[in-house]
């Protein structure tokens, strides 16, 4: 059976960066990430150079690795913090903390109190109660409010959870600034790996009317937060990152005028995503019926794993093999005892039909939300490794 498939695999599967992953993973037992800090930096620095005017806050929940942390510092990321865990890691590391905001609508009073103790001065909220909180934990604070976004077109949707419709903000706003804190700006995120530019326009509508009703009961807004939602790499093709800077600067302008507000960007996927190779074994691959048309293939790593972004197949990522020949579209499972444990079923990956247990399997794109997300000893795997490759 020959594919009829025409996924750009090439871009992954061929070439020197290929030969160097496959020399570097040699001897090494599966499943481990393989992350090339040397990505993440060139990442950083193509976004700075297409949005110079904003301040990029890594959100790093996508891969909070100390390497690409420390990175990050060096090259002078500031940084969207979600816990106290992550300050603790962030200081650890000698970020100072001017560099972070608490970046998270959902937090206890006492990790407010906490932050605040560290010295970081800047809150997200979307809600009267939790502005309360900070009132009380944080005195003084700048807040900036998270407006409510469809998240349609994003492969990885973030709405509903986070966020409230600009009356509610409103309302919260003017709390706010009775409460004797410091409304700063507004905030949103339009959904991770969002691959349609125009939601940013939408997003940025609401920021301004949000701006404008603000404005009329005297409180002057300086700072927009336009969240996450950058594309990385996968298998479906997106615009590339100037493409996208270009874009969204037209629209700032075209709400703000020529003298923008403070712009604030909170990058995670597309900072780190490209940067991380999982390298897998295949343990099995077998027949349901004598006459299946395709072949499931196990892999030694699955959703519980790191790859807990196939749920529903959101995300696709590239799979490269190392036979060669001939190929036939497979599905693809992981290793656990769970049958929500499979990667690719709707949609068939090709695979070289020459392709035998025991071979290794690279999966591309892997360096965002994977070793983050990964369970801990379900079915007694361990956390997924990882090694950094210089
Ligand atoms: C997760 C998150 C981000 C990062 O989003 P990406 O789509 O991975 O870039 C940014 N901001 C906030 C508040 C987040 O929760």
């Amino acid at each position: 059976m020959t594919s009829s498939y025409a996924f750009p695999l090439e871009r992954f599967c061929d070439g020197e960066r290929f030969e160097k992953i496959r020399r570097f993973s040699n001897a090494k037992e599966t499943p481990f990430l393989l992350i090339e800090p040397a990505l993440v930096g060139d990442k950083y620095r193509e976004l700075k150079e297409n949005l110079p005017f904003a301040t990029i806050y890594y959100a790093m929940k996508a891969n909070p690795t100390n390497e690409i942390l420390a990175l990050l510092r060096e090259l002078g990321s500031n940084f969207d913090v979600a816990t106290r865990y992550e300050l603790d890691q962030l200081l650890s590391l000698g970020v100072s903390p001017e560099r972070m905001s608490f970046g998270n609508t959902i937090k206890k009073e006492a990790d407010i109190a906490y932050f605040r103790s560290k010295g970081i001065g800047l809150f997200v909220t979307d809600s009267m109660e939790d502005v309360e909180k900070i009132a009380r934990a944080a005195p003084g604070a700048k807040v900036f409010f998270r407006v409510l976004t469809e998240g349609s077109g994003a492969d990885w949707p973030l709405s509903r959870k986070f966020g409230a419709s600009p009356d509610v903000l409103l309302a919260v706003m003017l709390r706010a600034r009775e409460l004797g804190l410091v409304p700063w700006g507004v905030s949103f995120h339009v959904g991770s790996q969002q691959r349609d530019i125009k939601q940013w326009d939408a997003a940025l509508s609401s920021v301004k009317g949000l701006f404008d009703r603000a404005k009329a009961e005297g409180i002057v807004l300086s700072m927009i937060n336009l969240g996450g939602g950058l594309p990385a790499n996968y298998i479906e093709p997106t615009q590339g990152i100037a493409e996208y800077a270009a874009t969204i600067t037209g629209y700032l302008h075209k709400y703000f005028g020529k003298t923008l507000p403070e712009i604030i960007i909170e990058p995670g996927r597309s900072i780190a995503a490209d940067s991380g190779i999982i390298v897998a074994e295949i343990v099995l691959i077998s027949k349901k019926t004598c006459d299946a048309a395709n072949r499931w293939v196990y892999l030694d790593v699955g959703k519980f794993g790191g790859l807990i972004e196939t749920l529903d197949e959101a995300l696709h990522y590239p799979v490269c093999f190392t036979a060669e020949g001939p190929q036939e579209e497979v599905i693809i499972a992981g290793p656990t005892c769970d049958s929500m444990d499979i990667l690719y079923e709707s949609r068939k990956y090709p695979m070289p039909s020459t392709a035998a247990i025991g071979d290794r399997v690279y999966i591309f794109t892997t360096g965002a939300y994977t070793q983050s997300y990964s369970s801990v000893y379900f079915n007694g795997f361990p956390p997924l490794k990882s090694y950094i490759l210089e």
